[in-house]
């Protein structure tokens, strides 16, 4: 419901929605939000915003929420409403009780991008020093994970290259598997405009997105390649770079390690990489693969952006380190207008790497066998930490199944709504002895819940996100918690109940312990960014102001790696059962599984999820717009309503996952990136049949 009234303060925040992290002003009366307008100072934003941002807060106040904890015995019980005092007993009474019986790795946690740094730092920090493992992981997981992998390899930081000011000094962009127009509308606004001033485009995307072709937009060269081949166009424009001598070498022989620049041109250099060998494979028109790799060699300052369509595959972490490669052939980093720039999909992805939430890693990216690492954090946290890193969400919900993992703490994600394979997830969770969830609904991974601990919004808690760019910005408290307490203060109360006496009375010490431990953020504090609005990491004696611009002198690894991308094809295959591939992405309206979007009350968002297919395989098929289909995998199937579109190549469909109706996770499989196991939801194998409805 939007409050009609007069503004009687201002409180500036930041979106809770995706990785481009908008500042705004929430216009408040009393404890109710008047209007959200964006921030004109934003880094971010520069007072611009898009339609969530503006106007999807209503969940906040939604009757959807739930404010009392509740427990219960058995996931086939009722839930029994308590206090906060009984729950919290009940969920540390239950974990210590596995892990006398089980052992210390019998349980472990999830954080999550949607909360604070703040909030996902003291989540890994009770779980390794108050459960004494590592079992800790993110839903990053199953999106970004393997930018972490490949930017950490080739350059030595897992984290983009740029801030989006850059954007305005780019001359030739690749925007390879993201939509930015419905993913980060704002940045995709600025994208346009540097366009519309000349910059030349090249869309790498099975789909044509709207910035291959709109009114005032048109990409020089589109490459719509079959889902699942990324690994082999990108070779292909090394390719092309390489044997036509288009490589910077002075860039590489004083920026990167060149016996591994020879080593990788001999292999990109081999005829098998060349575009007319991999048209089959790709469905690349090779002349339009050539003239791309041509204008991104010469074509002046050249960026790379890159979003899910990358990394959710097989070789998502191979695709990332290509891009890498492709940025270090033709000296497009460390400047103004290059880079590699990964477009996270939540506002704070960037942040739940930073904070140390995977299960190999401390915060800073440091691996938690570096001895000197633990000690800094023993100390600090009067532990002892394991050196061996701990399991991953697929891992722990294998070892769940297997009987050895039995308890986990969820903040803030719907593991079984999004993340792949539904039936593992439910498996793995309806085989744990205490699930613990806190979220603002009972969401459906609730359902196999022992304990459901409230949680708070961005509008009701201080911390602070880090955005696609790096950049730290504030979260502020606009209303007292509807349930009581803050998120971070529940992680608090539930390491408390298990040992931990923590004192923490406000967020900001979270971030000086940071500072303390994190040598990208010795500098940040919240009175820093009380006057600066904002920072970019790293953020140190080196870098007192900042980093608005990574590896300006040199790598953060010392010298740029160049990596043998080799193309493996995916185990998910066609064939005559399932003849169509199936990719996915978002719609502007809604946001993920639409937890939020839905329960905002504004009455235009999308109601439904629907499949977009070519005509040709409409009229194979007898279908016609808008007719309901069966859409089967290996794994599962639903059923949408068709959107019959050239958007789409033959052989391609392509849909969205917005609503809990479509499950669109019960068809994809359960392939994932070798690296990371990001799982691989952008290529399953499907078929499409006429049905009479939902
Ligand atoms: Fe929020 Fe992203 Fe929209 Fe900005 S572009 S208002 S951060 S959803």
């Amino acid at each position: 419901v939007i409050a009609i009234g007069t503004p009687d303060r201002k409180v500036i925040t930041t979106c809770a929605y995706c990785g481009v992290g908008c500042s705004f002003e929430a216009e408040m009366r009393g404890d109710t939000v008047v209007r959200m307008t964006p921030w004109k100072h934003g880094k971010a934003n520069r007072g611009h915003s898009c339609v969530k941002g503006r106007f999807a807060w209503g969940y906040a106040t939604h009757k959807d929420r739930i404010l009392e904890p509740m427990i219960r015995e058995s996931i086939t019980d009722p839930w029994e409403v308590v206090s906060w005092d009984e729950a919290i007993t009940f969920a540390a009474t239950r974990m210590r009780d596995i892990q006398a019986r089980h052992g210390v790795k019998a349980i472990g946690g999830i954080t999550s991008s949607r909360c604070t740094n703040e909030e996902t730092y003291l989540v890994q920090k009770m779980i390794r020093a108050v459960f004494g493992n590592n079992n800790t992981d993110t839903c990053a997981r199953v999106c970004h994970s393997p930018t972490g992998y490949g930017l950490g390899r080739a350059f030595g930081t897992s984290a983009g290259t740029q801030d989006f000011d850059s954007v305005e000094h780019t001359d030739v962009v690749i925007v390879i598997g993201a939509n930015p127009t419905d993913g980060h509308p704002v940045f995709a606004s600025r994208l346009k405009k540097r366009l519309r001033e000349g910059a030349k485009l090249i869309v790498i995307d099975p789909r044509r997105t709207d910035l291959v072709r709109s009114p005032h937009v048109e990409a020089a060269h589109h490459l719509p390649l079959r889902p699942g081949t990324n690994v082999a166009v990108v070779t292909a424009l090394a390719h092309v770079i390489v044997t036509q001598g288009l490589y910077d070498e002075a860039f590489i022989r004083e920026r990167c390690d060149w016996d591994e620049f020879q080593h990788y041109a001999e292999f990109v250099a081999q005829d098998r990489h060349s575009p007319e060998a991999i048209a089959m494979l790709t469905g690349v028109d090779p002349n339009e693969l050539r003239a791309a790799a041509r204008l991104f060699a010469r074509g002046g300052n050249g960026a790379i952006y890159y979003g899910l369509g990358v990394t959710e595959h097989s070789q998502g972490s191979t695709t990332v380190m290509g891009i890498a490669n492709l940025a270090m052939l033709t000296g497009n980093l460390g400047r103004p207008g290059v880079g590699v720039n990964p477009l996270r999909g939540q506002n704070n992805v960037q942040g739940a790497c930073d904070m140390g939430s995977f299960p190999h890693e401390l915060p800073g990216y440091r691996h938690v066998s570096q001895d000197s690492t633990r000690e800094v954090f023993e100390k600090l946290w009067g532990a002892v930490l394991d050196r061996e890193p701990g399991l991953r969400i697929p891992n722990m919900l294998d070892a769940a199944v297997e009987g050895t993992f039995k308890g986990l703490y969820v903040q803030g994600e719907d593991i079984l709504q999004s993340d792949p394979d539904t039936k593992h997830v439910s498996a793995g969770l309806a085989a744990m002895e205490c699930v613990i969830v806190q979220d603002l609904f009972l969401n459906e991974t609730a359902n196999y819940a022992h304990v459901f601990l409230p949680g708070s919004t961005f509008l009701e808690k201080d911390g602070t996100f880090t955005n696609a760019e790096r950049r730290i910005n504030r979260v502020r408290r606009v209303m007292m918690p509807k349930n009581g307490y803050a998120d971070w203060e529940v992680t608090q109360l539930l390491a408390n109940a298990m040992g931990a006496g923590w004192t923490y009375t406000h967020p900001s010490q979270v971030m000086d312990e940071i500072a303390a431990t994190t040598p990208t953020f010795a500098g940040v504090s919240y009175e820093f960014l009380e006057e600066r609005g904002s920072v970019q990491w790293p953020c140190n004696e080196l870098h007192p102001e900042g980093t608005p611009i990574m590896h300006v002198d040199g790598f953060m690894r010392g010298r740029g790696r160049f990596i043998v991308t080799e193309y493996v094809a995916t185990d998910e295959r066609t064939g005559p059962r399932f003849p169509l591939l199936l990719t996915t992405g978002r719609i502007l309206s809604q946001y993920n599984v639409g937890a939020q979007t839905r329960r905002t009350d504004n009455v235009v968002w999308h109601d439904q999820d629907v499949l977009e297919i070519h005509p040709h395989d409409a009229e194979v098929r007898g279908v016609k717009e808008g007719d309901w289909v069966r859409l089967a995998s290996r794994a599962g199937e639903t059923s949408l309503r068709a959107l019959i579109t050239d958007r789409v190549s033959p052989g391609v469909v392509y849909t969205t996952f917005h609503h809990p109706d479509t499950q669109a996770n019960v068809i994809t499989t359960d392939f994932s990136d070798w690296a990371t196991n990001c799982p691989e939801y952008k290529v399953t194998a499907v078929q499409v049949a006429l049905t009479n409805g939902p």
